[in-house]
């Protein structure tokens, strides 16, 4: 155990609760960045005085980003050198935010005029994403779509053995905001005997986690289940948007392919596993008659801190509502903690082989959905394979994403039972379908 990570020596001064910001906006009660989060984002100002429109890097506090290459703390473009660093480097940059951003600091005149207001920016990727895999952790969406998909057979016997995953296209990966143009393919209609061509009808989302991988590993040398959770650098919301019409047609025998490949979202912002430590809690126990993890995906330290307590959500805006100035409706909330497996078990069952990770790769948690039927966080679990539209306020309904819905997703984490920590969040994931031209 003298390797393993003990939640209380990640704990420091930056995770007191009751520090403030000179940053007013940082102090709102439940906003998604109080002082205590200091996410990462790569951006620029969308018109700046000084005609540089260079990327750089900033700190989201309340509703401003501080230019993290003005203050010098940070000056290299984009996040992959972050990322690649050790721990103990992400922890000072963000013990030097936390001081600098305090009430009362001495750095306030000095970095004051490196605010600039998030809607006055605009974002990239954190850095080029090299590679991207995507699991299948949420056992309640694997199950529900399972049924769909094999009736007879919903949850295959692998499932509780093996951390499921494929490995997806990080060329197609965006950032929120980009518009998300609905895929062609083939798809095999009910009753045909021959595949047609076209538009997807059945354009989905899936709510999940990114997983932002850190420092990697030399090829052949795989990842220790107790070393891990070393090797994450932060967590970004992820919509892995699936054409389901696409999907059963092509899915076997290799896996997904054109359902997933055009397109997949995250949030900007990458929320450091340091803000994230008052968060850790246990793996849920195991039914009784479900096997143990194998040794190499097992730890006592990762089942009992390894998963983190972050709620997710995800909504719609139609276009009818967008005409009437409204945010959207809430579609489902569910948990990380739904999930099968922790995300050190991820990282240590996708290098067992000897694949190497790099720093910027991402994986994605798979969907998470909750165990009740209103908590499936794709509208295939939602509307039970699109027989039953799902009721929206005002007479609206849908089975499936029509050309100009958005699909927001959000997520914050927050304590659990008597622990004190200040609520962080994740800001916000946003994708709009538009038409083919
Ligand atoms: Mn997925």
């Amino acid at each position: 155990m003298r390797d393993a990570i003990h939640t209380n020596t990640l704990l420091d001064f930056t995770h007191d609760p009751s520090a403030t910001s000179w940053v007013a906006s940082a102090n709102v009660a439940d906003c998604d960045f109080p002082l205590q989060n200091l996410p990462l984002a790569r951006f620029r100002p969308y018109q700046s005085d000084a005609g540089d429109a260079a990327w750089r890097v900033g700190a989201a506090i309340g509703e401003q980003v501080l230019d993290l290459r003005a203050t010098g703390l940070w000056t290299e473009g984009d996040l992959r050198g972050w990322m690649a660093a050790s721990p103990a480097v992400r922890r000072s940059l963000r013990q030097r935010l936390f001081e600098g951003l305090r009430t009362g600091s001495a750095l306030q005149v000095e970095w004051a005029p490196h605010l600039h207001a998030h809607n006055a920016v605009q974002y990239s990727l954190p850095c080029e994403v090299g590679d991207y895999t995507d699991f299948y952790i949420g056992i309640h969406h694997a199950t529900t779509v399972g049924k769909l998909f094999r009736p007879d057979n919903p949850l295959l016997p692998n499932y509780k053995w093996v951390p499921i995953g494929y490995h997806g296209r990080a060329s197609s990966i965006v950032v929120s905001g980009t518009d998300i143009v609905r895929p062609l393919g083939q798809r095999m209609p009910p009753g045909s005997t021959a595949p047609v061509v076209g538009p997807t009808q059945r354009l989905d989302h899936e709510l999940e986690l990114a997983v932002w991988v850190g420092q990697g590993n030399a090829m052949g040398e795989p990842i220790a289940i107790d070393q891990a959770g070393q090797h994450i650098a932060g967590l970004t919301l992820l919509n892995d948007w699936s054409a389901r019409d696409i999907q059963p047609w092509e899915y076997q025998p290799l896996g997904p392919f054109i359902a997933k490949n055009f397109a997949s979202t995250v949030s900007p912002w990458v929320v450091s596993v340091e803000a994230l430590a008052p968060f850790r809690c246990a793996m849920q126990p195991r039914a009784a008659d479900d096997p143990q993890p194998l040794p190499y995906l097992h730890s006592e330290q990762d089942q009992q801190q390894g998963v983190w307590n972050i709620t997710l959500e995800a909504w719609l805006q139609t276009p009818a509502m967008r005409e009437r100035g409204e945010a959207g409706v809430l579609l489902s909330r569910s948990s990380l903690r739904d999930g099968y497996w922790t995300l050190a078990q991820l990282i240590a069952h996708h290098t067992v082989g000897g694949c190497n990770l790099r720093p910027g790769d991402v994986l994605g948690t798979g969907t998470l959905s909750g165990p009740l039927p209103e908590q499936g966080g794709s509208l295939l679990e939602q509307t039970q394979g699109g027989k039953a539209p799902l009721q929206l306020p005002r007479g609206e309904e849908r089975t499936f994403l029509q050309d100009g819905d958005s699909v927001i997703l959000r997520a914050y984490a927050e304590a659990q039972f008597h622990l004190a920590a200040r609520r962080i969040g994740f800001g916000q994931c946003v994708g709009t379908i538009v038409s083919r031209r």
